[in-house]
């Protein structure tokens, strides 16, 4: 009975120790023949019975210990050099771990499936921080390893992460998040946000895998462009629009302190038409209420004699055109962007909200001012 409620095959359950405010304690011993010496064929004998303590998983709420009574065997042949050996049980638990083989198997999918942290597991099992750690290695570098892992991907997304702060002046240490989109999952992270990891990991793809991506999502910063302009030239880029609307408001942002200094010839000062209209720029005209709207525009006529500021504001929301097929609502495509913000072209006095360059089947927005 006691064995079916521990869940190890061919062990012998020796006894439960159950002490108030310590684990719970499973004391066990494998169920196995006596061996024989693979040298010379002798029955082998028993030299030591060593306990070894393994944390395994909770039981009844509690976390739990298995105390595993191990068997060393020995030759008894005194001609033969086998010496001695101690038994393995991979089911029970893998040499030099510290948890379980069923333990281990938790943790790591609690880990890397459900994102928990390793003090958090750490405190249900009662154990400590590296010994989570040190099994989560264990178990899941042949996961991450496996050549398998990664399927064909047709939306690739780059993205920066603050990995850790270092040292006394806790410097950054950035890594680079590599995303299937599509399916909205973490394939690697490769270290550093310059282009030279992402490019590496790319490269080590193989270029059939290289061809099948067919959209490229980045946050618009200069190396995670690189790195799709130099291994997949092909891909459509596409950005969140988060990223392309921080981008326009930054410009417009310019625009407005450009024209602030040309017709008053100083920084915005609290008083100034254009200092006061900042924020209110930085809504769309939809969602202006018509107070805002009389005010935002009483502010244009008197601090913006040439309308450059409002032509600015309305080549901003336009920008963000529709998603594109097959990738999420959530982003949106350069061209998009450029199909807003072109149809001001041809205003003179947009001139400085420009398309910076069109390549194939890319197009790059460059909302620059000049
Ligand atoms: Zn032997």
């Amino acid at each position: 009975m006691c064995e079916l409620l521990v869940g190890l095959p061919d062990v012998n359950v020796l006894a439960v120790d159950d002490v108030a405010g310590q684990p719970l304690e499973i004391r066990i011993e494998t169920r196995t023949p006596r061996p024989c010496c693979e040298d010379c064929g002798v029955l082998a004998t028993v030299k030591d019975r060593p306990h070894v303590v393994l944390v395994d998983l909770p039981a009844f709420g509690r976390p739990t210990r298995l105390c595993w009574r191990k068997f060393r065997w020995r030759c008894p042949n005194r001609v033969c050099g086998a010496g001695s050996w101690t038994e393995h049980a991979p089911t029970i638990g893998w040499p030099r771990l510290a948890m379980t083989d069923r333990a281990g198997r938790w943790v790591t999918a609690q880990v890397g499936r459900s994102g928990r942290t390793i003090n958090e597991v750490a405190v249900e099992l009662g154990t400590d921080w590296h010994t989570i750690n040190d099994t989560v290695h264990a178990f899941g570098a042949p996961l991450i390893d496996d050549p398998n892992r990664i399927g064909q991907v047709h939306s690739l997304g780059l993205d920066e992460t603050l990995f850790f702060r270092r040292g006394r002046w806790k410097r950054q240490r950035w890594a680079t998040s590599i995303v299937d989109v599509g399916d909205g999952h973490l394939l690697d992270m490769v270290p550093g946000r310059n282009a030279a990891g992402p490019c590496a990991w790319l490269a080590r793809r193989g270029q059939d895998w290289l061809d099948g991506i067919e959209y490229a999502a980045l946050d618009l910063s200069g190396p995670y462009r690189k790195v799709f302009d130099t291994m997949v030239p092909d891909a459509v880029q596409v950005a969140d629009p988060f990223h392309v609307q921080k981008l326009a408001n930054q410009k417009l942002d310019e625009v407005r302190r450009r024209v602030q200094n040309q017709t008053c010839g100083h920084r915005g000062r609290k008083d100034d038409p254009l200092y006061r209209c900042r924020r209110l720029l930085t809504k769309a005209d939809e969602r202006l209420d018509d107070a805002g709207r009389t005010k935002l525009l009483g502010l244009l006529e008197a601090g913006d004699p040439h309308g450059e500021v409002r032509t600015a504001w309305h080549a901003n929301y336009p920008a963000l055109g529709g998603g594109v097929k097959g990738v999420s609502d959530r982003f949106v495509s350069f061209r998009g962007v450029g199909g807003g913000v072109g149809g001001c072209r041809g205003h003179g006095r947009v001139g400085r909200l420009r398309r910076a360059s069109h390549v194939g089947r890319r197009r790059f927005v460059g909302l620059r001012c000049r």
